[in-house]
């Protein structure tokens, strides 16, 4: 079994007893003005640290990569001029020695880097012998292994005072989320290690500043110890996630509609696995589209080539092979007849009236 040694993310005056712990900031360092006007007006609404990315790993080239190290003495100035903890990421040995020639306060690793065991490593040797608190983002991919071996690597190069961040995971269906959360996952990483805290970056799941406050109100449901949030003095004229930053003042609104529920009450853990229920729920239903979909395609084709909609041995098939699937996961023969066949048969519905078309 995997075991993290682990101390309380505390830093000074600013620990977990405070719920939640807020990290804001913007997305992106872009001038010292811009650090600078950001940083007091957070600090004016009350928040205590600091956010803002010094180097950007752009999905694509061309964007605004980030302002380097020249930005980390912005980041020195915030903390001497606003008392306040500052934070960025780093994806290489080179950002963690830089980052610390300059005292920032917390380190988080990057959804992309966490996908890297080699970074990861890199990073983990870099930080050997330093005591500096990591926040770890999950990996763009939903693997909570991947997720936790980033964890032990920095544990075993000595970090203890660690902590993650829940920030959505990539998907090819962007209806709603820009990353799909996940919640089950930072859920079981909590199971399986009750000390390690879990914060949660609604900029980046919902991509849009319209649903921080709700995602915000998820995490405090599920007991997530803190939140980064991005936020901007003035979020439209961003260099890099305009839409999903919110302005220091909007920010303040949103922390205090939050509503924080006695951790004590007994009906909590019901709230909990409601909240479960609603996300697997969420999940199957994209699922049930999603084959949908693809089941149209299927009728599109058939169409095309002439094929008759109903193939019974194909159908026999999956039903068997199914059932045997579902058995094996603890599912009845007979519920799985009744799912399967009511899906089979609205397939057949579908591909009816492509065909009629
Ligand atoms: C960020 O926090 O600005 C960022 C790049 O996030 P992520 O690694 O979650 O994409
Ligand atoms: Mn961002």
């Amino acid at each position: 079994m995997d075991t993290l040694d682990l101390l309380p993310l505390e830093l000074e005056n600013v620990g977990l007893a405070e719920r939640p712990m807020v990290i804001a900031g913007p997305c992106s360092a872009e001038t010292e003005e811009q650090v600078m006007q950001t940083a007091h007006e957070l600090a004016a609404q009350g928040l205590k640290i600091f956010r803002a990315g010094i180097w950007k790993p752009r999905t694509k080239p061309g964007g605004f990569e980030g302002i380097g190290s020249e930005g980390l003495a912005w980041l020195k100035r915030v903390k001497k001029e606003t008392g306040m903890f500052t934070a960025t990421e780093v994806a290489t040995a080179h950002h963690v020695y830089e980052a610390l020639k300059y005292g920032v306060d917390i380190l988080w690793i990057g959804a992309r880097t966490t996908a890297n065991p080699f970074a990861v490593q890199e990073i983990a040797d870099a930080l050997k012998g330093v005591d500096i608190p990591v926040l770890v983002k999950n990996p763009v991919n939903p693997d909570l292994e991947l997720w936790i071996g980033a964890l032990l690597r920095l544990n075993r190069a000595g970090i203890k005072r660690l902590g993650v961040i829940h920030r959505g995971f990539s998907s090819y269906d962007k209806k709603i989320y820009r990353n799909l959360p996940q919640w089950h996952l930072p859920v079981e990483m909590k199971r399986r290690f009750p000390q390690l805290p879990i914060f949660c970056d609604p900029s980046h799941i919902g991509g849009k500043r319209d649903l921080i406050q709700s995602l915000s109100q998820q995490a405090m449901d599920l007991q997530f110890e803190g939140l980064i949030v991005e936020s901007h003095c003035n979020p439209d004229c961003a260099w890099s996630d305009a839409s999903q930053q919110v302005t220091p003042e909007s920010l303040r609104a949103i922390l205090d509609s939050l509503i924080l529920r006695d951790m004590k009450q007994s009906t909590e853990s019901l709230e909990d696995l409601r909240k479960q229920i609603d996300e697997l729920d969420t999940q199957l239903l994209e699922v049930l589209a999603r084959r949908m979909r693809v089941s149209d395609e299927i009728g599109l084709y058939k169409k095309e080539h002439n094929i008759s909609i109903l193939q019974t041995t194909r159908y026999d098939e999956i039903l068997e092979k199914r059932c045997l699937m579902g058995e094996q996961m603890g599912l009845s023969a007979a519920f799985m007849k009744v799912v399967l066949e009511a899906i089979h048969s609205e397939s057949v519905h579908r591909q009816m009236q492509i065909m009629n078309k």
